[in-house]
């Protein structure tokens, strides 16, 4: 009984197919191209060169990378897609980019805070690191760092700190691409005695992640004040050898500043670039006492500069000359630092927010740094930055998939007059509902899709109580 009537539907489904110029005439479906993902609906801020708002706006996807963006009638008329995100009403971004952290330090949050940097390090930090930090310490340290990050947008970050191979396994797992390298120092730490010892794991750090689509392997000498010179040209020997970047921490404090001057006659900067360290292959975090000179000589060198407001901030380290670094040409992004005592937390939507605000008070003038300044830095100026602008930072045809989707039903986003405005001061971490890295969703309405979120945070309690007892 039952063929006669499968045969009959098909018959009459061809029929009406025919009759309505359908599939089986093979024009409109057949002319679409097939895209894996696409996002469509919201109010697009692509941050590509002309600044693009598209309301109504789509992106469509294939493999880990956009194959377009425009209006969603446009998209939709050119693509069809297994996969989609529904954005009406919402933001859709690129996913932000956080400069400079040290991932593994989330375990160590709110240790000790309201201290100076000396005490906080040497009474606090150095001796719960010393009993605590070890290769586990760092994978749920990264874990957790990483659903924080996720939750709150960031798809690309750069980190450096110990065990960082644990680092870039973890963060690939957790499906989001980085910049990451080991902390090179010129005293025992916890997965290394010497600089030496820390460059030969650095060299089978750098061959293993060669190539890898989401982990960037770096150098990462922690400073001038914390390496001998040797360290630094070896540091850079080794990054150079490879096509590596080098992450290094740079005219962070005025103290850095004096003794450098005092003891190498240079500033920092005006140093590395003697060593040869400086190039477009350098990330610095921080920038902060550079004065014209060595604003000039970063953007000859094409560095990229980090700035790190709340860090800035908390540490009353002073504050970065950002309009003056952005007007020499300087490539300049965002970041957090680390977790504990110098933030305390991965929000890049406060540290836009935050970064605009602290240039106003400073100059007392309120058009020291905008909105849109603020998201460029987070976005596309993160990316050059890094260095990473052809892959990432904004939403274009042949960058990688690297988006995020903001809701706009919070109390505190009604209404919308002004897009830039309303991301920087306005909307919180906790909007971005929907992060997609390489065009895989890790979060979907807010459930991140990658990590066991319960058992990160059981396993972030439990180190924090052996943290604890282990300073008594
Ligand atoms: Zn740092």
């Amino acid at each position: 009984m039952k063929k006669p009537i499968k045969w009959m539907s098909i018959f009459l489904i061809s029929v009406l197919s025919f009759l309505s110029g359908g599939p089986a005439r093979g024009q409109k479906t057949s002319a679409k191209e097939r895209a894996d993902l696409i996002a469509a609906g919201g109010t697009v801020v692509t941050m590509d060169g002309e600044r693009r708002i598209i309301e109504d706006g789509a992106i469509a996807v294939k493999g880990d990378a956009i194959v377009a963006v425009g209006k969603r009638a446009e998209i939709e008329a050119k693509y069809t897609a297994p996969r989609r995100i529904q954005a009406q009403g919402k933001l859709i971004l690129p996913g932000l980019i956080n400069g400079h952290t040290h991932a593994p330090m989330t375990l160590l949050r709110g240790l000790k805070d309201d201290v100076t940097l000396e005490e906080w390090l040497t009474k606090y930090i150095f001796p719960a690191e010393a009993k605590n930090v070890t290769e586990d310490f760092v994978r749920w340290g990264t874990r957790l760092a990483a659903l924080e990050m996720i939750r709150g947008g960031t798809t690309t970050y750069a980190d450096m700190y110990y065990f960082e191979d644990a680092i870039a396994e973890e963060t690939k797992a957790a499906g989001m691409r980085g910049v990451l390298g080991e902390t090179v120092i010129d005293f025992p730490v916890p997965d290394s005695k010497s600089p030496q010892q820390t460059l030969a794991y650095t060299e089978g750090f750098l061959k293993k992640w060669k190539g890898d689509a989401q982990i960037h392997a770096a150098v990462a000498p922690h400073s001038i004040y914390t390496t001998s010179e040797k360290t630094l040209r070896d540091s850079a020997a080794l990054a150079r050898k490879y096509g590596a970047p080098i992450l290094i921490h740079v005219a962070e404090t005025k103290r850095e500043r004096e003794e450098s001057e005092a003891k190498n006659g240079l500033s920092p900067v005006a140093y590395l670039d003697k060593l040869g360290v400086l190039g477009p292959d350098v990330l610095a975090a921080h920038c902060v006492w550079v004065d014209a000179d060595d604003r000039k000589l970063l953007a000859a060198r094409d560095v990229g500069c980090v700035h790190n407001p709340s860090s800035n901030m908390m540490l009353a380290s002073g504050v970065a000359p950002v309009a003056e670094l952005r007007a020499a040409g300087v490539r300049l992004g965002l970041g957090t630092d680390g977790t504990a005592g110098s933030n305390n937390d991965l929000n890049m939507m406060e540290e836009m927010d935050l970064a605009a605000k602290l240039q106003k008070v400073t100059r007392m003038d309120p058009r020291a740094l905008g909105a849109r300044d603020a998201v460029e830095m987070a976005t596309i100026e993160g990316a050059r930055a890094l260095h990473l602008e052809k892959e990432i930072g904004s939403l274009e045809p042949g960058k990688k998939a690297d988006f995020i989707v903001l809701g706009l039903d919070a109390p505190h986003a009604v209404p919308m007059f002004e897009v830039y405005a309303q991301i920087v001061y306005a909307l919180k971490a906790s909007d971005v509902e929907t992060v997609v890295i390489g065009g895989k969703a890790v979060m979907r309405e807010r459930r991140v899709l990658t990590l066991d979120e319960a058992k990160v945070i059981e396993k972030a309690r439990e180190y924090g109580k052996k943290v604890a007892e282990s300073l008594q």
